[in-house]
């Protein structure tokens, strides 16, 4: 090894100046490592295995289903790629350069941010958790030394906690980051959540019982060397390191190291293809499991706490990840425990929960996830943070949106990790009549017992009605176990058809967080205001494309509606089917729509939209009970509502009581594809808008009374030339038989004269 002999300092200065010039010549022609991004060709487990053995990791990938996989690539592993055959285009040459040249800058600074694309350098951390611990020191402690990395760095973590330098009772939750170096938003989100918990504590109800009643822990950076790396080779952010900075004799640069994230030791190098024995590759699992100072220190520090839950945090391809890494699923009940609460935390940002294989279709082993609930026995996940337009290195301006969509899943895994209520389901019958049953099902969705017996409180929502005596004590509730409960509302006489009514509910033990949510229905039936059985015509609307009645595929009747009944839709269009017909909602409470549907769409990329437009060129999308947010990518803008993938016949609900201002509304179906995989499309049948009219039949000035001048509207409109539209039938149809006939203005004339 060169030093290792002494070296007189005439001749090492020599030596050293050389070394620096060689490796400035070097770095010019090959600085460091450039990373692309490949589009390969073929998605099959051949292609998958190659791309593996070429040392690519395929946990951050984009993937088109029998077409390509984009894929993040060094030099070294480009030449490699190069001779096994596969068919690969360059997307983006240099991945640091493109990180550094996207970059818009955030000009609303709230939270602060750092010097690396918005992520805190390795001292800046250091620096945010000092100045934490000083700025509340009430509530954070100061930072304190789990362990050392390969190069002597201290591996920090911190506690979020009232009395942060006692060991209470209180249930105990870890949030780790940086196991990847080149993953800092897995970092940035804790500092996030920290510091709105600091800035909060004394105003919001949620992070005053998280402070007060969990002992939050963070490590921010498991990996400082590698981070610390990235940093020297790309100081303004971008460095592409992502193990840590172990000698693994592959050179100096980002192929050396131990991807600290298969070095765990549950099922540690099961296989070659979760992780690789080759010591420069990307997944390299190192020489035995635990065999890296990093690793060992998560591991002694999960192991001397008693913690119920934690998250280690990498990033990005927008899921949130739980095991097992080879792809099973984890027995019951832990699969619904992980499910559940996985649900819960993406309820915001929309990401998608399952196994690795489940959600990005690749398997790992000695991953960190595994070890912690394998051998630990604590439920666990890996949120992957932001998309892959965001990438390793998000734009500076999308640092903290992407800081806020954890924030919720962060709230939820600190409450989760004790006692934590929910009203989990309500069910009401009789709604027709004035005493309404309700059945209740209260869960304890934590991680632990009720502490104490459950009490809940209920009061009717809007003061309608009363309750008949019940008892508040619901008993114990252990952890993950729901109890149903009957409760009886009792209307008062005078409470008309189409009244919200129901109950709010607040639920505590001795000491969770006292749950209040609320549970409503509206009274009566709602009237059918129009509906569309698919068994005539398209009369009613007008379709651009190949919208068309099929005979297949009938849900009531003989016929539905689809995009394309010669068989799959095409590539790169945009066709819809309007109504014809505005609505008018300005006489109508809690209207909605129904209809049934089934779809096949291209997961991820083709949409079909179901939208709602005032004006009939500005359209939003609506959301409903099966709807998904866009991926981001393709033909499906990010977080925007619609239909992929495929399903059987459902039932529709989309609530429109957002419109009760509007008095022109327009309705379509638009289905989006790409330039590639093509399905069946989309299907929907028995359309239906229904409300609760809040109006008196027949009064068309809508003065609240019928009058003579009502009746002479009606007969105005019997001698319309024009099409009636559905406000103006539903008005003037005083006896609803679904049209304006010169009856209605006779029955009119029969009621003002009873008057
Ligand atoms: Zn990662």
């Amino acid at each position: 090894m060169p030093g290792s002999n002494p070296i007189p300092d005439t001749l090492f200065i020599r030596f050293f100046s050389l070394t620096a010039l060689l490796l400035m010549l070097v770095s010019q022609v090959h600085p460091f490592d450039i990373y692309q991004t490949l589009r390969v060709y073929g998605t099959d487990k051949s292609t998958l295995d190659i791309l593996h053995n070429v040392g690519i990791p395929l946990d951050h990938v984009r993937i088109k289903k029998g077409v390509f996989i984009d894929v993040i690539a060094s030099s070294e592993q480009l030449e490699l790629l190069e001779q096994t055959g596969l068919t690969f285009d360059v997307l983006i040459d240099d991945m640091t350069r493109y990180f550094l040249e996207r970059n818009i800058p955030d000009v609303k600074r709230d939270f602060e941010l750092g010097s690396m694309l918005g992520n805190y350098t390795y001292s800046e951390i250091e620096e945010k958790m000092v100045a934490l611990a000083s700025s509340y020191p009430a509530i954070v402690s100061v930072k304190d030394s789990i362990g050392t990395s390969i190069e002597g760095r201290t591996i920090w973590a911190f506690k979020v906690s009232d009395n942060p330098d006692q060991n209470e009772s209180e249930p105990e939750i870890l949030y780790t980051g940086l196991t990847h170096a080149r993953e800092p938003l897995g970092m940035m989100n804790q500092f996030y959540f920290v510091q709105w918990l600091c800035e909060n504590y004394n105003v919001d109800s949620v992070a005053q019982y998280l402070v007060d009643e969990r002992e939050l822990w963070f490590i921010p950076v498991i990996n400082p060397d590698g981070y610390v790396y990235n940093e020297s080779i790309a100081p303004n952010g971008g460095g592409m390191h992502r193990k840590n900075r172990l000698d693994t004799g592959c050179g100096t640069n980002t192929q050396r190291g131990v991807d600290l994230n298969r070095n765990y030791g549950y099922d540690w190098g099961a296989d070659n293809s979760g992780s690789s024995p080759n010591p420069c590759s990307a997944t390299f699992r190192g020489d035995s499991a635990f065999s890296e100072p990093e690793t060992q220190a998560v591991k002694d520090f999960i192991l001397a706490h008693e913690f119920s839950n934690v998250l280690h945090y990498h990033s990005y391809s927008n899921v949130l990840i739980h095991s097992w890494g080879d792809g099973s699923l984890p027995d019951e009940p832990d699969l619904t425990t992980l499910r559940e609460i996985g649900w819960e935390m993406t309820k915001f940002n929309g990401y998608g929960v399952g196994t690795g294989n489940e959600t990005i279709g690749y398997g790992v082993n000695g991953d960190a996830v595994d070890w912690t609930y394998g051998s630990a026995g604590l439920i666990s996940y890996t949120p992957e943070v932001g998309s892959f337009q965001d990438g390793f290195w998000p734009s500076e301006n999308r640092v903290i949106p992407l800081c806020q969509d954890q924030l919720y899943a962060n709230q939820v895994f600190g409450l989760v990790g004790g006692a934590d209520y929910i009203l989990y389901e309500a069910d009401a019958s009789n709604v027709q009549g004035d005493t309404i049953h309700l059945a209740i099902t209260i869960q304890n969705r934590g991680l632990m017992d009720s502490d104490g017996n459950v009490i809940i409180d209920l009061q009717p929502y809007g003061n309608l009605g009363s309750f008949i005596q019940f008892d508040n004590d619901i008993g114990g509730l252990p952890a993950r176990s729901s109890k149903e409960i009957e409760r009886t509302l009792i209307l008062p006489d005078t409470v008309p058809d189409g009244t919200e009514v129901g109950f709010i509910i607040s639920i505590s033990d001795n000491s969770s967080f006292v749950r209040v949510d609320t549970f409503t229905v509206i009274t009566g039936s709602p009237s059918l205001l129009f509906i569309e059985d698919a068994e005539t015509d398209l009369s009613n609307w007008t379709t651009t494309g190949t919208w068309g009645i099929v005979l297949s595929n009938p849900n009531t009747g003989n016929h539905s509606i689809t995009d394309s009944p010669a068989g799959n839709y095409t590539s790169n269009i945009s066709s819809s089917i309007m109504l014809n017909a505005p609505f008018s909602f300005t006489a109508v409470d809690y209207p909605f729509a129904r209809f049934t549907a089934k779809w096949d769409i291209e997961n991820n990329w083709d949409f079909v939209r179901f939208q709602l437009s005032t004006d009939g060129s500005q359209w939003t999308s609506l959301e409903g009970l099966y709807t998904e947010s866009g991926a981001g990518q393709g033909t499906q803008n990010p977080g925007e509502q619609g239909y992929d993938w495929q399903s059987d016949w459902v039932e529709e609900f989309v609530d429109l009581s957002a419109y009760t201002e509007e008095s022109q509304i327009y309705f379509r179906f638009i289905l989006t594809s790409d330039g590639y995989l093509n399905e069946d499309g989309f299907y929907f049948d028995d359309f239906r808008i229904l409300g609760y009219p809040n109006f008196l039949p027949g009064d068309m000035d809508g003065d609240e009374q019928q009058t003579i001048f009502d009746v002479l509207a009606i007969v105005d409109l019997i001698f319309s030339e024009d099409e009636l539209n559905t406000y103006q039938i539903m008005m003037g149809d005083v006896n609803f038989d679904g049209q304006v006939t010169i009856i209605d203005a006779l029955v009119l004339v029969n009621i003002i004269l009873q008057d």
